[in-house]
């Protein structure tokens, strides 16, 4: 078991108002936090009152990026339980970023066990309403004190907590996505496989370029060619085609190794469902549509579970999705992982677990 010191806080702040949480916009009464330092590694476990940190402006995260984190939730079941989803999972991507940034693996038990008494500390937070959860964000950040490019020889490990409203509350509604020919994500040998914030610093301007032509999200194309799909925004995609469910491979170490997507891939072997992971050129996914054999496309990420997409516009041609509205695929998906993750239908492949 890992030690942690408690210090409460004497008074809980008011709680949100459960109807409207949004995403990642309230936090929770406390953090945990642990640090690093070379000699002593991993040390001081504490839950502490929910704070601003104080970090000298050297310090080495704001200068060269070193940070990882992840990304989980915990959810109220039924009979009031609290859960997590395949937790170790995300564990074990962590450890997988960090080697990738140079940063001092973490125990994968401390790990859990850290969440868990986070939650466990903050279970009035986990909401009750329907598709509401806890969000759970464990980050890494480099504290060494140092203009110069190195590894630092100090960390912070962190955990912070916020509930967030469900992803659909009006229903679930196919998006407009657009194929981005201009920039990259990820590239082979780079960071595409590993959660780490200097990712997402490079795809904003992706982003922000299909929100102000009126899509929602991007489709990102491998960095190499621009010829085969990597991820639709921060999720992984699914196509089917034919009857048969393709997604991208994860050999090259450009794509992220989503939990959900790999649940989705268990969850539909289980069920008879052909899947086949290998390299998907967006060609391919043009011919199926104007064979008429595109019956389906969808994101799969912890936020959404899956997000249908309606319209796929490759420049050149706006594919209309299975009329813009959501599959049987993606429905059968969505309603089976969310009722095994609100612990609403049995859970056979061992995914959850209890936070007491
Ligand atoms: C986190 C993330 C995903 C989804 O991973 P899950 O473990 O399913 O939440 C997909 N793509 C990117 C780029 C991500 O950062």
């Amino acid at each position: 078991m890992l030690n942690i010191k408690y210090d409460l806080v004497a008074e809980r702040k008011a709680k949100p108002d459960w109807n409207n949480l949004g995403f990642g916009k309230y936090f929770t009464d406390h953090m945990f936090i642990m640090d690093y330092d070379k000699g002593m590694g991993w040390h001081d476990a504490r839950i502490i009152p929910y704070q601003n940190l104080s970090l000298d402006p050297a310090c080495m995260v704001f200068h060269y990026a070193q940070e990882m984190f992840e990304g989980l939730k915990a959810y109220r079941t039924p009979v009031g339980d609290i859960q997590l989803f395949r937790p170790d999972k995300n564990i074990e991507r962590m450890n997988n970023t960090n080697t990738r940034l140079c940063i001092p693996h973490l125990e994968p038990s401390d790990v859990l066990d850290a969440i868990k008494a986070l939650v466990s500390v903050e279970k009035d937070w986990v909401p009750v309403l329907d598709g509401t959860s806890l969000y759970i964000r464990p980050f890494i950040i480099a504290t060494d004190v140092h203009i110069g490019v190195h590894p630092s020889h100090s960390y912070k490990f962190i955990i912070i907590l916020s509930p967030v409203g469900s992803y659909y509350p009006e229903g679930i509604k196919p998006v407009k996505i657009f194929v981005e020919r201009e920039y990259v994500r990820a590239v082979k040998g780079g960071t595409g496989f590993a959660k780490v914030g200097g990712n997402y610093a490079c795809s904003l301007i992706g982003q922000e370029k299909a929100e102000k032509l009126g899509y929602s999200q991007v489709l990102w194309l491998d960095g190499i060619e621009h010829k085969y799909i990597d991820e639709v925004g921060a999720m992984n995609v699914f196509f089917v085609i034919d009857g048969t469910v393709v997604t991208p491979a994860l050999e090259e170490g450009n794509i992220l190794p989503g939990v959900t997507r790999d649940s989705c891939i268990k969850l539909l072997r289980s069920l008879g469902y052909k899947v086949e992971e290998r390299k998907l050129a967006l060609e391919e996914v043009i011919d199926a549509y104007n064979n008429g054999k595109l019956d389906e496309a969808f994101g799969t990420g912890t936020a959404a579970v899956v997000s249908p997409m309606g319209l796929l516009d490759t420049g050149d041609l706006k594919m209309i999705i299975n009329n813009g509205e959501i599959g049987s695929v993606a429905q059968k998906l969505y309603d089976t992982l969310t009722g095994i993750q609100w612990g609403k239908i049995a859970d056979d492949f061992g995914w959850t677990v209890k936070v007491d």
